[in-house]
Order: structure tokens, then C-alpha cells, then sequence
């Protein structure tokens, strides 16, 4: 079996973890411990997203239990001493969030030179990247000093974090790229809007100045389609794909309606399904923004029998013409895929982004969610790119079967290292043994 062969050596599991443990390393520790290093804390939290643990106890107690999940630490890992729970909250809590930027950075360079981002292009060369907001955590009763806050009628508040998250994706990929997310801090504002506003400021500027050549084309929700938003965007030279709402776009919608201005257009595809685009140009966002002028696509997806089995709209600066009118709806329509599989990737298929791993005083459940998106991401460059990972998924026909499986190998015996335990689900023991710890 060409295993070996075909798999693209610099990006197997083993170079993507030891690219990260160099960037972890640049961090400087905000408290210095003689027994761990803020490395082995930070792989150490990354490990336990690798291996879909549900919670940072968990996980402890069993590390603590069992030599077999502490040598698997240090061989697949580098840990050469595992931190205990209380310590790895302890300090993950003092790190400043910003700090774990470049290591995505680093990461999609690496993923740039495989050539892999080169299937992420779309409309003339440019990359779609969806920012959403995504709910991490939420109380009633735990709370630190960066929670946000909801003061109810009946007096009680609920404390929660959120992030912004940032995804490269591409109609015809089913793997995203995530980048690193931002934290909407409880600073932000008093409203909802306000504080993704503020956070989406510091996302776009973050982006721009990681990537200060990269053609952006960025895919929001209805809830940005705002005025200050938009010349956000244009300041940093990055246009967009914005869901518009017909509740919040009023005038805009009352045009399209009017129907004078508005140009139609349809395409009828090999199933019979008809794609029905009404469009209008140039035309000013709403009163507010009178100088502010978008184009608005309205489109319905319409079966054999005239069903409608899709509807959205959409506000671009892009050129719309019956040429990329189809393309624009898929890019749009690419960002409805992220909601409905990534993030719900992210919940059910093992990552357990809304548990709890711990609150801290500060940065605690914002460090680990980032590590968690961490993990995430080299889990989809693993997917995409590593043949022996595909080879073991393949026997294991489920992605969420597989991660079970590693989980309980890794628990239970010697893994020499990440190929071997491929290759062990891939090909059977005869092929690849790993080992039963000696316990004589
Ligand atoms: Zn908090």
C-alpha cells in the first residue's frame, strides 16, 4: 500500500505539531514555575482538544491514573512532564489571548507553501472568509473579569464569552481553514452590536495586518449590514458578502419591490432546478448611508414542481452581471455550509465547545477556546492532507468512530508515534503492532 509515498512529508500531524510547539515557545511566560513550562501547558491543553477530551479534569485524572496516556504524552506530544489541572488553569488564565495570533499565522504559511490555499481561491484569485460570532460559554453564576453581561427584567444577569470566528472557506471544499478568532470582551459595549462591532474592528485590522497582500472577500451575517461595518471593509481594502434582511434594509427591499431599477436573470442547471436572481445596482444602503451605494441580489433556488427550496439575499460591492451572478450565490450560499457543518462540527463531533474546561479570573475560557480552534484547525489541514489519517478514516468509515478509536489507543497502549498509529487502524496489528504497556 503507497501510503508513504503520496503523503505530503512537511504536513503530517508530526510537522504541524512541532510548528506549534515552536510558537508556543516564543511566548513568554507570564509566571515562571520551576516543574512546568508554559509550553508543556499549552500543548498539554491542545492535546486534550486532539483527543476530544469533554473536560480539563477528565483528562487530568486520567493522565494522573494511567503511565500508558503519560508516555503517549511525551512521545506524540513532546510533554516531557504533564501539568496538572489547577496549575494549567493557573497560568493559561494570565496569558494574554493576542499572544496565540501568530501561531495561526504561522500555521496557514505552512499550509500556503503546500499549496493547499491555492484550492481556496475564488472570484479572481480572492479568498472567502466568514466571520461569525460563536458562544463559548454561558452562566448565570460563574463569572470572571472579561465575562459579558445580560442584566435581565427579573434582576438576574448572565455572564458569557463569545468569539468572533474567522474561516477561510470555498464553495466546492468541504474542509475550512480557520484563523485565529477574536474575543468580544464585555469593554466592547453595552449592546450586542456594539460589542461585535468593536470586536469585528479589531478582527478586520488583525487580518489586514497579518495578511497585507491577500485579496479578502468577507461573508457576514445579516446583523452586519451596517454602514460602519462596510466602510470598515473598504478601509482595509476588502470586500465583501453580506447577508441583507429585508427588516433591516427597509428602502433597499422597497426598490427591489418597486421593481423599476431591478434587472432579473435565470439559469436553468442539468437537475432542472431553476436559480431566479432579481438584482439591482449602484443603489444607496438605506437613509443613514445615502452616499453608500451596494448592489442587492435577491435569489431563490426553484424545484421540478416550483417549490421554493431556498431564499436569501445578499449585498455586495462586487460586480454583479448574469457572468458571476452564480458564482456570488455560491459564495454566499458557502457561508450557510459553515453554519450548518463547521460550527456544528464543532459542537456535536467532539470539540464540546460550549463545556466548561474551567472560568479563571481573566483569560482562562479565552485562551482555551482558542486552543480548541487551534486543535481544530490542524485536525482540517490533517483531513485534507495526510494520506495515512484518510487511509484510517477510510476503515473507520466515521470521522467521529476514528477519533474514538485514537482516544483509546492512546489510552491504552505504546504508540511509538502519530504514523504508527495510522498505520496500526489503517492496516491491522500484523501490519503496524503498538504495544501493550509492561506492567510486570
Ligand atoms: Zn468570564
Amino acid at each position: 500500500m503507497a501510503l508513504i509515498s503520496g503523503f505530503r512529508k512537511h504536513l503530517n500531524i508530526e510537522s504541524l505539531l512541532q510548528r506549534v510547539k515552536s510558537g508556543f515557545e516564543k511566548i513568554e511566560s507570564p509566571v515562571q514555575t520551576r516543574e512546568f513550562t508554559l509550553t508543556d501547558n499549552l500543548i498539554s491543553a491542545l492535546a486534550m482538544f486532539r483527543l476530544k477530551y469533554s473536560s480539563l479534569l477528565k483528562f487530568d485524572q486520567d493522565s494522573c491514573q494511567n503511565n500508558t496516556i503519560r508516555a503517549n504524552m511525551e512521545r506524540l506530544f513532546g510533554v516531557l512532564k504533564m501539568p496538572g489541572d489547577t496549575a494549567m488553569r493557573e497560568i493559561l488564565d494570565l496569558l494574554d489571548p493576542a499572544q496565540l495570533r501568530p501561531i495561526f499565522k504561522d500555521l496557514l504559511a505552512f499550509v500556503q507553501r503546500g499549496k493547499i490555499l491555492e484550492d481556496y481561491r475564488y472570484l479572481n484569485g480572492a479568498y472567502l472568509i466568514s466571520i461569525n460570532g460563536t458562544g463559548v460559554f454561558r452562566s448565570e453564576s460563574v463569572h470572571c473579569d472579561n465575562c459579558c453581561q445580560i442584566k435581565h427584567r427579573n434582576g438576574k444577569v448572565s455572564y458569557f464569552h463569545q468569539l468572533l470566528a474567522a474561516v477561510i472557506v470555498h464553495p466546492a471544499q468541504k474542509q475550512v481553514i480557520p484563523l485565529a478568532p477574536e474575543p468580544i470582551q464585555q469593554q466592547d459595549g453595552t449592546n450586542k452590536f456594539d460589542c461585535e462591532l468593536r470586536a469585528i474592528k479589531r478582527l478586520i485590522a488583525d487580518l489586514r495586518r497579518e495578511h497585507p497582500h491577500m485579496k479578502i472577500i468577507v461573508q457576514l451575517d445579516g446583523l452586519y449590514a451596517d454602514g460602519q461595518v462596510i466602510e470598515l471593509l473598504r478601509d482595509f481594502n476588502m470586500e465583501y458578502i453580506i447577508v441583507a434582511k429585508r427588516k433591516k434594509l427597509t428602502k433597499l427591499f422597497e426598490k427591489l419591490d418597486a421593481g423599476s431599477q431591478v434587472k432579473q436573470h435565470e439559469i436553468i442547471d442539468k437537475q432542472n432546478i431553476r436559480h431566479q436572481f432579481r438584482y439591482l445596482e449602484d443603489v444607496s444602503l438605506n437613509d443613514s448611508w445615502d452616499d453608500l451605494k451596494v448592489n442587492l441580489i435577491e435569489y431563490r433556488e426553484v424545484d421540478e414542481t416550483g417549490k421554493v427550496r431556498y431564499y436569501n439575499c445578499w449585498i455586495t460591492a462586487l460586480s454583479v452581471t448574469p457572468d458571476t451572478l452564480e458564482r456570488l450565490m455560491r459564495a454566499g450560499r458557502a457561508r450557510w455550509n459553515v453554519e450548518n457543518e463547521t460550527l456544528n462540527t464543532l459542537k456535536n463531533q467532539g470539540y464540546h465547545f460550549e463545556h466548561n474546561y474551567g472560568h479563571g479570573h481573566k483569560h482562562l475560557t479565552t485562551i482555551l477556546a482558542m486552543i480548541m480552534c487551534l486543535a481544530f484547525l490542524i485536525d482540517q489541514i490533517e483531513l485534507r492532507c495526510c494520506e495515512e489519517f484518510q487511509a484510517a478514516l477510510a476503515k473507520e468509515k466515521k470521522l467521529s468512530y476514528l477519533r474514538i478509536r485514537i482516544r483509546s489507543l492512546f489510552t491504552e497502549f505504546i504508540v511509538p508515534n502519530w504514523q504508527s498509529l495510522y498505520h496500526h487502524i489503517a492496516l491491522g496489528n500484523d501490519a503496524t503492532p503498538i504495544y501493550l504497556p509492561d506492567t510486570s
